[in-house]
């Protein structure tokens, strides 16, 4: 069967910015691999969810994969949880977590426990064994100052607020239910205990007393935030009945692939072993999300510059990717737009080529947001994409006689 590989260069699109005269980075930059994939292909522009919603990664990267953000979107916490390797089933609560530093008034001195990255287990480990009465929970760390708090049993809810208040020097919040339920009210206490409970134990922990002994900040708080119910997602292979997996150094988009079955994939650290182990996967798998987070860390750091150079980079890498779609299928796109003047996501479209066989070439043979609006694909949403791949590889049902 034929292969696909979504590329997903995160955040890749931008906006026209003034010192290039106008150009976006995508525009000035040289990449003559991409563009030698969009004269293969068929170009268009395509919005992640609709015309000017400003969308995360988790929320695209779930209606890349054709599923509805709004349908199985909650929180960040329960993709989170899936993406630290944690188990979460239908009906779980669960909230992102940070560890933190805070003083004796439960002030906030510092929000990820001075980049603490040693140490997360053992406190994590001793965090699991403190009761809490009415609940079944985990935590587990995560990446540097990360983790994840799931809640499991019944009368959970996921409206309540985060313990973050965001800022260092404010007193850490009081999770409160943001609706009127008792289920709401319910996860607010059992929430808030889980804080006091773990602070009690945190802050008298020997990973703490020896990161005070060498001047460093104890992580003595668990800041909670995002908190999501985990729904039931139909599985990608079942959704589709191809194979897929998935292959991203993100924690959260880990996770949303975790959520629809996808095999998470290790990560190379250069690009071209990125592109080559991708094609190695694709032997076995029908479908593989391959994300490169780089160019959106650039634009959230409003380097444009930088974000040319990463372009750039990954382009060089994608020279075997030329011929691959002589017999498979790519989806090549940015997940959003990362304005690098903004510094954060916005609602802009997107640029997207799909190549590979019987598709219906177009005369755009530059890649970038302006030339491939000109495309003959026009402008698609994030949700499309499955569906046209799935009608290239003739799995496509029909409605009607
Ligand atoms: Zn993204």
């Amino acid at each position: 069967m034929m292969k696909i590989l979504m590329l997903v260069c995160d955040g890749m699109a931008d906006r026209p910015i003034e010192d290039f005269g106008g150009k976006t980075p995508l525009e000035v930059s040289m990449k003559e691999n991409m563009d030698a994939i969009a004269s293969r292909g068929i170009c268009g522009i395509m919005d992640p969810i609709a015309p000017g919603v400003r969308v995360g990664s988790d929320t695209t990267h779930l209606a890349l994969l054709g599923y509805d953000p709004y349908m199985y979107y909650t929180g960040r916490g329960p993709f989170e949880a899936l993406g630290a390797g944690l188990e979460v089933r239908k009906g779980d609560v669960a909230f992102r977590v940070n560890f933190a530093t805070v003083d004796e008034d439960m002030v906030v001195k510092d929000r990820r426990a001075g980049r603490i990255n040693k140490g997360t287990a053992d406190l994590a480990q001793a965090v699991n064994e403190i009761s809490l009465p009415g609940v079944d929970f985990v935590f587990k760390e995560s990446t540097g100052h990360r983790g994840a708090l799931v809640f499991r049993g019944d009368h959970l809810s996921s409206k309540v607020s985060d313990s973050d208040p965001h800022e260092i020097g404010k007193k850490i919040m009081e999770v409160k239910p943001l609706d009127g339920s008792r289920d709401a009210t319910r996860t607010a206490d059992l929430a808030n205990e889980f804080i006091r409970k773990s602070h009690e134990v945190l802050k008298r922990h020997r990973v703490n007393e020896e990161r005070r002994a060498k001047g460093l900040k104890p992580a003595n708080m668990l800041l909670l935030r995002g908190c999501g119910v985990a729904m039931d997602i139909p599985y990608f292979e079942e959704k589709y009945g191809i194979t897929g997996s998935c292959m991203t150094t993100t924690g959260l988009i880990k996770g949303i692939a975790r959520s629809v079955g996808l095999e998470l994939v290790e990560t190379p650290e250069g690009y071209r072993d990125r592109v080559m182990t991708a094609q190695k996967v694709l032997e076995e798998k029908d479908f593989l999300l391959l994300n490169i987070k780089e160019p959106d860390e650039a634009a959230h750091d409003m380097n444009p510059e930088r974000k040319i150079e990463l372009i750039e980079a990954i382009d060089e890498a994608l020279a075997p990717l030329v011929d691959f779609v002589e017999e498979n299928y790519m989806v090549l796109l940015s997940d959003h737009t990362t304005s690098s003047s903004y510094g954060d996501h916005t609602g802009d479209p997107v640029p997207i080529i799909i190549a590979g066989p019987e598709v219906r070439v177009d005369d755009i043979k530059t890649f970038d947001e302006r030339k491939a609006a000109k495309g003959g694909l026009g402008r698609i949403r994030g949700r499309d994409i499955m569906q046209i791949m799935l009608d290239l590889l003739n799995k496509s049902e029909k409605f009607g006689a």
